[in-house]
């Protein structure tokens, strides 16, 4: 891995950036690999981190249709957070934070973490009720929690609407201090430089159109590139899992949708937070460039489209306006949107699937870009001992027939979406 002096940096800001060397290989495809990973977003990444640093694995390709990051990884807006409660969601979205927190010094590259709290506000007695057993919850765990009065929020966000007839009265909240937000190219770009220095192939421009199967297993991938030949198949790729599973022959328990983002002109500092607004599926935070990042609920149709429709668009910016009035003065700058794959409960999949040699790594509905650091440790750890992490034993595709399922889904859209 390369290193430069802030002497070479500034030799090379003035020879017109023209020396500075790959941060990863563009390889040309081998024939076979010990295991292929399918998706070159920070799940896929993270994965081939974790296979050849904790597992030695190093005979190992990710391949991408694209660009590294150019899915949902490079869609989102940023958030990472583990207030969940449910067991089997806990402790896996915990691991990931305390990953985020020492990533930058693991790969030795900037990842921007900001652990700047977020609060879920509450707007009746039923929710502020729910925000306490979550947080007793979380604390129960080891995870910090801490519940906020009335006057409490209205002293630390004082620019929300606290009106008598604003649309949602804000009683409470519940505050995580340790959540935040982490540059989203930053982790696929430390993932990638960190695995390739670890000898993965990052393989881009590259799509998997289909399997290589023989007796009945899984050996290997068609691509565009040719076909290339694996032990073990795992796949990543967000809203596209279930189209690719289908190709072996697997009918997930998927529905694919699309989930907008928005940035305003940029403005001086205002919100130091991330601000929840569940009740009309509403949150914002604010970049270090100055602009507001904020966003709302699914479209509700099913697409692989990466756009939104427009009654998103007004419905996210009722709810801005309701929120925080001041919004109404600011331009919208950009809008994009990504598909993600919804399980029904709301968790995620990380498991070895019922196809011999085919790992399945999703399900993320809104919120993986949090989990990223975990769920590339533990489907590494999953493809490689071919046996869950206790982290990710409650992952399965199984929990959808036999009824056990991680409901988190139920606290509704936005206080643990995003
Ligand atoms: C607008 C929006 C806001 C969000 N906000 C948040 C948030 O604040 N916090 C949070 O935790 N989560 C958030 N999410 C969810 C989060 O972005 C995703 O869950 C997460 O980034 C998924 O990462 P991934 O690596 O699995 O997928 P991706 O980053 O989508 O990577 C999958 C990759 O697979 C590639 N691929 C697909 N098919 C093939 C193929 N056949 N062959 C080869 N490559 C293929 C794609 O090109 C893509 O690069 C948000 C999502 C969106 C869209």
């Amino acid at each position: 891995m390369t290193h430069y002096s802030a002497l070479s940096l500034v030799a090379k800001a003035f020879s017109g950036h023209r020396s500075w060397s790959r941060a990863w290989r563009d390889p040309v495809p081998k024939p076979a690999y010990d295991i292929v990973i399918v998706g070159g977003g920070g799940h896929g990444l993270a994965t081939a981190y974790y296979l050849a640093k904790e597992h030695g694995l190093r005979n190992v390709a990710v391949i991408e249709k694209g660009w590294l990051g150019g899915g949902n990884t490079g869609r989102n807006t940023t958030i990472v957070r583990s207030n969940y409660m449910m067991p089997g969601n806990t402790m896996f979205y915990e691991r990931s934070l305390r990953l985020w927190e020492q990533l930058s010094q693991d790969l030795n590259f900037n990842q921007m973490v900001s652990q700047r709290g977020q609060f879920n506000l509450c707007h009746s007695p039923a929710s502020l009720d729910a925000a306490r057993r979550r947080g007793n919850v979380m604390r129960a765990n080891g995870i910090d929690a801490e519940l906020f009065s009335r006057e409490e929020v209205m002293r630390r966000l004082p620019y929300l609407d606290y009106s008598d007839d604003a649309r949602f009265p804000i009683i409470g909240s519940l505050f995580q201090p340790r959540a935040g937000t982490v540059r989203h190219d930053a982790v696929a770009w430390g993932y990638a430089r960190g695995a390739d220095a670890l000898g993965v192939d990052i393989i881009q421009q590259c799509e998997v159109t289909g399997f290589i199967l023989e007796r009945g297993a899984v050996v290997g991938v068609e691509t565009s590139k040719g076909p290339i030949r694996a032990k073990k198949v795992g796949t990543a790729v967000s809203g596209h899992t279930g189209y690719l599973a289908a190709k072996v022959g697997l009918r997930l328990p998927l529905e694919t949708h699309v989930l907008q983002a928005f940035v305003t002109e940029p403005l001086r500092p205002m919100i130091d937070s991330v601000i929840s607004y569940a009740a009309a599926h509403f949150y914002i935070s604010q970049s270090d460039k100055g602009d507001l990042v904020l966003g709302g609920d699914l479209d509700g149709y099913n697409t692989y489209a990466q756009r939104g429709g427009l009654p998103l668009v007004e419905h996210t910016f009722a709810s801005a306006k309701a929120l925080i009035p001041s919004i109404s003065r600011l331009r919208l700058m950009r809008q994009w949107g990504g598909v993600m794959d919804m399980t029904m409960d709301g968790s995620p999949i990380i498991c070895k699937s019922p196809v011999d040699g085919f790992y399945i790594n999703g399900g993320w509905c809104y919120g993986g870009f949090k989990a990223t650091p975990a769920s590339g440790y533990c489907f590494a750890w999953t493809l490689a001992k071919d046996e869950p992490h206790p982290d990710n034993a409650e992952f399965t595709l199984d929990r959808f027939r036999n009824g056990y399922q991680i409901d988190e889904k139920g606290m509704g859209p936005t206080p643990n979406a995003h």
